[in-house]
């Protein structure tokens, strides 16, 4: 948080009056959609210039229609025709496709902050794009940090680009912490932190049975009870995974050590997360479970927004509970948290394997109860080869084990990416060993009987 926040400066200066430049990556997810929607509320305060939407070019072309932005991104160079014939007469943007549009349109020169809400791994890329270039990030693809924290936060380092965080739990840390109020006074925002608690909402399965687990339906995995999210991070939420890998980027955003986090389950996700204060106080931050809140924030940040919600109505909701993680049904918690513990490429283990086990969930291929059991295997076959490594003791680790201490600035561009070269060789690094771990996990996969001896 530290790093971030004496870096606030650029985006505390944000125009009163003028509008703010944005490209939005991923504009036609849930996220993309939900920003849009907070926007539509703010004409005169935004200036959309660029839109990438990787599959829905229907969606996209009427996004497109109605934002007039100057460059569009596909993730396929063949949707450009389709996507140009649904475009209005007389408007022609750029059209960009691929990683290399993705990253082209992070990092175009006009645009001020980019919202990156890309799905899964192929984020970071885009993510790095926009580091490098030293824009105001709006962080939604929280597979970035857990996969190259320590290599952002160099890139930050050197560019001047600071990250504020969709992601709604680590939105409300960032809300609790005063949001730069202190960085503003010149002050530590971390100061007197004792703990970051993040809140769970424990998804679909929370107190289901072992026995029910086993059989578990991507259907029932994706009916949430409180979030309406895209499907991978449903499925994540419903095995707790969503909420390990938001451990690990807190971790990053906020310089804490792993056991500085902790989760509570919270079923009625109106607590969003709260900050404990070393004299025992903790501030907590509450509001609706919609995306729209943490996405205005960070839009319109320093100022506030409205972003088209009120406040929960507490005498409605009656009672809220807590509980702890039952870390039996859930293991993925504890994995993640070992995986970054561990640092040297095992939370790029951890997210590769558990994006093949969950599209492998979804495709009816593996049981519910496996997905942990394909990381936890893909896991402990990366740490027997890191062990028998020589001379890799002290290679890259991408930024973890957090070796940050509470209170303390620290330490923001570790030697190995002392450039931009060292930090793209970094990230290519990462997607080489993201690429084997994915195999190796589609091996796991086709060796495990579906539904028959599940963990
Ligand atoms: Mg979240």
């Amino acid at each position: 948080m530290v790093d971030y926040i004496s870096r606030l400066d650029r985006a505390l200066e944000a125009p009163e009056g003028g509008a703010r430049s944005l490209a939005l990556l991923g504009s036609t997810g849930s996220i993309g959609r939900s920003a849009l929607e907070v926007l539509r509320l703010h004409p005169e305060k935004f200036r959309v210039r660029a839109l990438a939407g990787a599959r829905n070019i229907t969606l996209l072309a009427a996004q497109a229609a109605e934002f007039r932005p100057e460059y569009l991104g596909v993730m396929a160079e063949e949707d450009i025709p389709r996507l140009r014939g649904l475009l209005p007469a007389g408007f022609s943007p750029v059209i960009l496709s691929g990683r290399e549009g993705y990253e082209r349109i992070a990092s175009l020169a006009e645009v001020e902050m980019a919202l990156t809400a890309q799905t899964g791994a192929a984020g970071l890329r885009a993510t790095y794009a926009a580091a490098a270039a030293g824009k105001i990030i709006a962080l939604a693809n929280k597979e970035s940090l857990v996969l190259a924290g320590g290599v952002l936060r160099a890139a930050c380092a050197r560019s001047g680009a600071v990250i504020l965080p969709v992601d709604s739990e680590h939105n409300a840390v960032f809300q609790c912490l005063a949001g730069g109020i202190a960085a503003r006074r010149g002050g530590n925002a971390q100061a007197g932190v004792s703990r970051l608690i993040l809140t769970a909402s424990g998804g679909p399965f929370w107190g289901k049975t072992r026995k029910f687990l086993r059989t578990a339906s991507p259907e029932q995995a994706l009916d949430h009870p409180t979030w309406s999210m895209g499907a991978k991070v449903t499925i994540d939420s419903a095995t707790l995974m969503n909420k390990g890998l938001e451990l690990i980027e807190a971790s990053h955003l906020y310089g804490l050590p792993m056991s500085a986090l902790e989760v509570v389950v919270h079923r009625e996700s109106v607590v969003h997360s709260l900050v404990e204060f070393c004299d025992g106080a903790q501030l907590a931050q509450f509001g609706r479970p919609d995306m729209r809140v943490p996405i205005a924030y960070c839009l319109g940040f320093p100022h506030r927004l409205s972003s088209g919600l009120p406040g929960p109505d507490l005498p409605a909701l009656g009672a809220l509970t807590f509980a702890r993680p039952d870390a039996e049904n859930f293991p993925c918690l504890a994995l993640a948290r070992r995986a970054q513990e561990r640092g040297r490429g095992c939370p790029v283990v951890l997210n590769a394997a558990n994006e093949e086990a969950v599209a492998a969930f979804l495709a009816r291929r593996l049981a519910f109860t496996s997905i942990p059991l394909v990381v936890e295997r893909c896991l402990d076959e990366h740490s027997r080869r890191i062990a028998g490594e020589a001379g890799r003791k002290d290679g890259p680790d991408f930024g973890g084990p957090d070796a940050g201490r509470i209170g303390a600035v620290r330490q923001d561009a570790p030697d190995q990416y002392a450039d931009a070269a060292g930090e793209r060789a970094a990230v290519d690094e990462i997607f080489a060993l993201d690429a084997r771990a994915r195999a190796q996990a589609q091996e796991i996969i086709e060796s495990l009987p579906f539904n028959s001896k599940p963990a």
